[in-house]
């Protein structure tokens, strides 16, 4: 089968590789119907060091069930699947306390076992656990926002929930990617009466607005503090959702939380340390957030997709072919798209 393998930073191939099979007897095997490229592909794609063997791609998919293993009991060949980017076995302690992704049997897609999603077809480890069938087509129109509930709009609901919004609260987004931008969405749907924005490009923040931004803060850094604690009489925002990852958007997180805020955290870590923790520590914010739990969150999020009330799948811009993987990570790391999706059969 043809599968998504990067060998490097800018790197990325379509290789011929073996073919996804069942391993275990709780396994399935899906043949993908449609995967994406996640802006956290993007940190190897910018830092990865030259391998001979490379790393297989992929964590977010929608696929159909080819094959199960002989203890597979909640799923059948034929099935239409969301596969969340982690997997898990859905009955461990930390899965019965919704912290799917430190699952005991549990572990990450896009690597080399179980393999990567931006391909044909994909083992999926603990099936049971792991995949949700949806009610839907394979083509049907909500596909796009089907396949959000992989990652992006799961893990955005997980800064919002980690970030405490609630009704009435004051919130800003820190990050305009996909991630980001399905943050809005979950802060709105939790009830948040004033939503930021921060961010500078006109299509994002077109798109930030129409999911229920009611302002735009395009400062950086100290700027953007000040700038948000002017609009919030001074003191900050109840939540932050901090979506990107980097030093300098926990300094701003921390900076524009009002005392006795929080922080929910999904942008997958690349700093080493920030001086914004003493100010966490004098004004009592809760710093929160990881890895989402997207397979618990399916259940909550999945009715709200079926019935239009919320459309994250509108944060894909660009639909390519799975030889067009490579092109597709050049665009959205030059940030000529917001996200991509990739699609298959
Ligand atoms: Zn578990």
């Amino acid at each position: 089968m043809r599968a998504t393998v990067m060998f490097g930073a800018g790197d990325v191939r379509i290789e011929s590789v073996p073919d996804a099979g069942i391993v275990e007897p709780t396994d399935a095997v899906i043949a993908v119907t449609r995967a994406c490229i996640c802006g956290s592909d993007l940190w190897p794609y910018n830092l990865m060091e030259p391998v001979e063997r490379g790393r297989p791609m992929g964590h977010e998919a929608i696929g159909i069930v080819e094959a199960v293993g002989a203890e597979v009991r909640t799923l059948k060949r034929g099935d239409l699947v969301v596969m969340p980017f982690a997997y898990s076995d859905g009955t461990c302690v930390f899965c019965r306390d919704g912290i799917h992704t430190s699952c005991v049997n549990g572990g990450f897609f896009g690597l080399p076992e179980p393999g990567g999603a931006q391909a044909e077809a994909l083992r999926i480890p603990q099936a049971d656990g792991t995949l949700v069938p949806v009610p839907v087509g394979p083509d049907d129109v909500l596909m796009a926002s089907l396949l959000t509930l992989s990652d992006v709009m799961g893990t955005g609901h997980h800064a919002a929930v980690t970030a405490r919004v609630g009704p009435g609260r004051a919130v800003a987004v820190i990050g305009d990617g996909a991630v980001g931008l399905c943050g809005v969405i979950a802060a709105r749907r939790l009830g948040a009466e004033q939503v930021f924005i921060m961010g500078r490009r006109p299509d994002r923040i077109a798109l930030a607005k129409d999911f229920g931004a009611t302002d735009v803060v395009s400062e950086r850094g100290d700027e953007a503090v000040e700038r948000v604690r002017e609009l919030t009489g001074g003191f900050g925002v109840h939540s932050v959702l901090e979506c990107v990852g980097t030093d300098q958007a926990m300094a701003t997180a921390i900076g524009i939380a009002r005392p006795g805020g929080a922080v929910g955290r999904v942008g997958v870590p690349h700093y080493e340390t920030t001086d914004a923790w003493v100010t966490g520590f004098y004004n009592n914010v809760t710093v929160s957030g990881g890895p989402a739990p997207v397979r618990g969150y399916i259940n909550e999020l999945l009715p709200d997709v079926l019935e239009g009330r919320i459309e994250p799948g509108r944060v894909f811009d660009r639909i390519v072919g799975l030889d067009e993987v490579p092109d597709g990570y050049r665009a959205m790391n030059e940030r000529e798209s917001i996200k991509v999706m990739v699609r298959l059969g």
